[in-house]
This record gives C-alpha cells, sequence and structure tokens, in this order.
C-alpha cells in the first residue's frame, strides 16, 4: 500500500473547491452575475485519447487533457501533470487557479492547465518520451508561443518540456523554445528556474514572518512532499538559518527534532526512491506530518491534504502553500479562526510561472538574464504582490486567501470587461 493511499483525504471534487473558492470572492466583490457566469466556466477543455506502444509490442491508450480557463489578460499558461489519479474535474480547477495566480503577479498571462492519466514511475524514459511526443501532437490545436504555453508540473521536469518544445518545432518546420517553459539552459531554459516556485514561496514566508513578528533564524520548518517545490523550499529555509524538522514524499514522512539536512535527504531520497528510512531520523506518516507542532508548514504535495478532519490539529503559526489546492475551504475557516496566518497557493508558488514569463520573455527576445537579475525581478514581484494581497485582507478583514481571490478576479473581471463579449 501506498501512503498516498492511507492518507486521510478530504476526497473534495477540486473543482468544486475551485468554484467555492472564487464564488467566497465573487460575494465579497459583489461581481455582475453575468461576469460570474463567465468566470464559472473554462472557456477550452480539450479531452485527447491516444495509443503508444508500449515496451513489450502492446498498444495502450492513455488519456489527457488541456483546459484553458480565460485568457482575457494573456495567452493560456500552465503545468502538464502526470498522475494515475489525473481528471478533467482537477484539470479544470488547475487552470482556473492559474488564471488568478496570474492576475495576484500581474503578469499577462491567462489560466491553463494540462495532464496526462499515466504512472510514469512504471514506465521507462523511452516511453515516457514517446508518450509526451504523442501528446504534445494531439494538444497542439490549443498550445503555442502566443496561445498557451505548457510548463512542468508533477512528474514532469525539463526534459519533458524539451520534447514538447522538439515536437512542436518539428510540426512547424522552425525552432520555437517560447512554446513551453521549464526548459533546459541549452535550448532557452531560464537561469532560476528550478528553484522559482521555493524561492518565490519563501519570499512569501518572509514577508509573512515580517508581518507576524516571527523571527525564521531558529524556526521550525516542516515540508511535505519532497520533489521540486518542496526540496528547494527546504534549502532555501535552511539558507535562512530555519531547522527543517520533518519532511515527506509518497513513501512516508521522517522527523528529526534537531533538524534534517536537505542536500542529505536528497541523496538519500535519490539512491532509495524515498526519504522514508533516513538514517537518524524517525518514520512519521504523511498525516501525522502535518500535525507537527512547527512555526512554518510548507505543503508542497499534492492537494486535499488539509481538511476539515485533521485542521483543527494543524499546530503551525504559518501555512505556505507550496502546492496548489492542499486547502479545502471547510480547513480554511478552522486555520483562520485558530490564528493560523495562510499564505495562499495562488500568491505562495506563483514564483513557478512568475520565471516562467521570465523565461518567455527571454525567449521572444532571444536575450537572456543573470541568475540575479532573475531572483531580483522575481522579489520584487512576490514582495509587492504579497504587499498587495495583505492590504486588501487587512481593509476587509479577511483570510489572506478571500484577499488574494479578490484581488486576482477584480483583475481578471476587469480585463473580460473591457474586452467586451465577442461577437
Ligand atoms: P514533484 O513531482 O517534483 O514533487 C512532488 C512531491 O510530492 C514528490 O516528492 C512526491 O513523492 C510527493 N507526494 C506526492 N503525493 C504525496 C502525498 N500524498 N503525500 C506526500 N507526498 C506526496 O512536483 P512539484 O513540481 O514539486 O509540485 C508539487 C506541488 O507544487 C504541486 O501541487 C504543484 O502543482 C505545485 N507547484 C509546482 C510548481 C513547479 O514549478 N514545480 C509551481 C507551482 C505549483
Amino acid at each position: 500500500m501506498t501512503t498516498a493511499a492511507v492518507i486521510d483525504h478530504t476526497e473534495r471534487d477540486p473543482w468544486e473547491v475551485a468554484l467555492e473558492q472564487f464564488d467566497i470572492a465573487a460575494d465579497k466583490l459583489h461581481l455582475d452575475p453575468n461576469m460570474r457566469g463567465i468566470l464559472r466556466e473554462c472557456q477550452r477543455e480539450l479531452i485527447v485519447h491516444f495509443p503508444v506502444r508500449m515496451a513489450d509490442g502492446a498498444v495502450k491508450v492513455f488519456t489527457g487533457y488541456r483546459v484553458q480557463h480565460n485568457v482575457s489578460r494573456g495567452p493560456g499558461k500552465g503545468g502538464i501533470r502526470y498522475h494515475p489519479s489525473v481528471t478533467l474535474g482537477e484539470v479544470k480547477a488547475l487552470a482556473m487557479w492559474m488564471t488568478w495566480k496570474c492576475a495576484v503577479v500581474g503578469i499577462p498571462y491567462g489560466g491553463a492547465k494540462g495532464g496526462v492519466v499515466c504512472d510514469p514511475k512504471t514506465m521507462s524514459n523511452q516511453q515516457l518520451e514517446t508518450l509526451t511526443r504523442r501528446y504534445a501532437t494531439e494538444i497542439m490545436v490549443l498550445i503555442g508561443p502566443e496561445r498557451d504555453i505548457p510548463a512542468p508540473d508533477i512528474n514532469t521536469n525539463s526534459q519533458t518540456m524539451a520534447w514538447i518544445m522538439d515536437t512542436y518545432s518539428m510540426h512547424h518546420g522552425y525552432t520555437a523554445p517560447a512554446v513551453v517553459t521549464g526548459k533546459p539552459l541549452s535550448i532557452g531554459g531560464s537561469e532560476g528556474r528550478n528553484e522559482a516556485t521555493a524561492r518565490g514561496a519563501v519570499y512569501t514566508i518572509i514577508e509573512a514572518s515580517k508581518h507576524l513578528g516571527l523571527d525564521l533564524d531558529g524556526a521550525r520548518v516542516v515540508v511535505q512532499g519532497f520533489g521540486n517545490a518542496g526540496l528547494f523550499s527546504a534549502k532555501l529555509m535552511q539558507e535562512l538559518g530555519a531547522s527543517v524538522i520533518g519532511v515527506s514524499d509518497t513513501g512516508g514522512g521522517i522527523v528529526d527534532p534537531k533538524g534534517l539536512d536537505p542536500a542529505k535527504v536528497d541523496a538519500f531520497k535519490k539512491e532509495h526512491g524515498t526519504v522514508s528510512g533516513f538514517m537518524g531520523a524517525d518514520r512519521i506518516t504523511n498525516s501525522e506530518l502535518l500535525e507537527l507542532d512547527c512555526d512554518v508548514l510548507i505543503p508542497a504535495a499534492i492537494e486535499n491534504q488539509i481538511g476539515e478532519h485533521n485542521a483543527p490539529k494543524i499546530r503551525a503559526r504559518v501555512v505556505a502553500e507550496a502546492a496548489n489546492g492542499p486547502t479545502s475551504p471547510e480547513a480554511d475557516r478552522i486555520l483562520f479562526d485558530k490564528g493560523i496566518f495562510l499564505i495562499p497557493d495562488i500568491l505562495c508558488n506563483a514564483g513557478g510561472v512568475t520565471v516562467s514569463y521570465f523565461e518567455w520573455v527571454q525567449d521572444l527576445q532571444n536575450l537572456f538574464w543573470r541568475e540575479a537579475t532573475i531572483n531580483a525581478r522575481l522579489k520584487e514581484v512576490m514582495v509587492k504582490s504579497f504587499s498587495d494581497v495583505l492590504e486588501m485582507s487587512k481593509k476587509h478583514k479577511i483570510d489572506m486567501r478571500t484577499a488574494a481571490y479578490m484581488v486576482a478576479v477584480h483583475r481578471v473581471a476587469e480585463a473580460t470587461l473591457t474586452r467586451g463579449i465577442y461577437p
């Protein structure tokens, strides 16, 4: 049995959650009913079924999705996820969250997302390449540098993006680096993209700690998920002087009150496939990990991790959502009442899409920036966005998620209204 299977999920459909979060902000904004109707739907939902020849010669048919929620503020932008439990509802929710995320940090994109129902852990590199190239071809009716620009998400990485970029370029007869972001540096990727999501999250944690008067030097940090977002968050928090006391992945969690060294845990994970079993640390379940007494809890795995069932047991001072959709609306209310400061996903993890935007700009201009420039510009965006959201939350005496949604929905509604209804 995998650890994922023993997690007590809230089992809420992510799309329902996304709509509920939107409705809360729309009510507060007294949003026009016509605008509400437009923004409650995704503009385009593409479902594809395609065959892939497997290693044993058998042909397997895979299902994939690409959804664009709203593209009023610019081309669609959003990652591609490979996971056995991908559903259309999940992809729609993730696309809607991308719309709000791009708006809350003020970058000129709409929201999109993609996914393929597959288990990459059981597939060879060759099969993954074949699957990726065929999926890219199937969704080519929607993607393009001016139309919709994919990026990595769960179980996809810079190599996946390279295959998509190459497939798109082969079909068009010229090299089109700006069709995807999160590419390797050698083909138009950006410095700093790998760490961008975590770096952006950490900038928001620093801003939150200033607001709360929390000293991050020596602060106890717990990270759920030890992939791109989780590993780099742990490393960057350690660099700030914080002590990473617990981390986890699908294989389970580990805890050491004296502090773990994320680089050593990473080396262990690379060798053994999981953080579980790391010497000197105690094993712990993912549910127990979330309930550890700590200063900063960083969910950096998947959605639906903090619900009504475990929110009362969360003992963190700050919850920083590096993952998308880890907290249900019911849990939001419980955490808010407990005085826990939550940095919502659409703000907290927007560093990834912000540096993706920088990568796209660099590709279109064929002019590349140094890492120091990227990080400085990222910091500027995250600090300004955090301040916009905090101001909204103080003004209306509301939680940070509702505030972030109000900032974002207002911007998207304004763009949609200004453009008008076609024809
Ligand atoms: P990843 O595939 O690199 O890592 C995911 C990690 O989570 C892995 O360590 C995996 O073992 C772990 N995990 C999966 N299910 C789990 C579970 N049930 N319990 C505990 N651990 C579990 O993915 P990533 O890119 O780091 O993405 C993680 C989250 O961050 C996702 O919600 C993603 O949408 C969000 N996010 C990522 C980026 C990015 O740039 N990578 C940007 C914005 C948001």
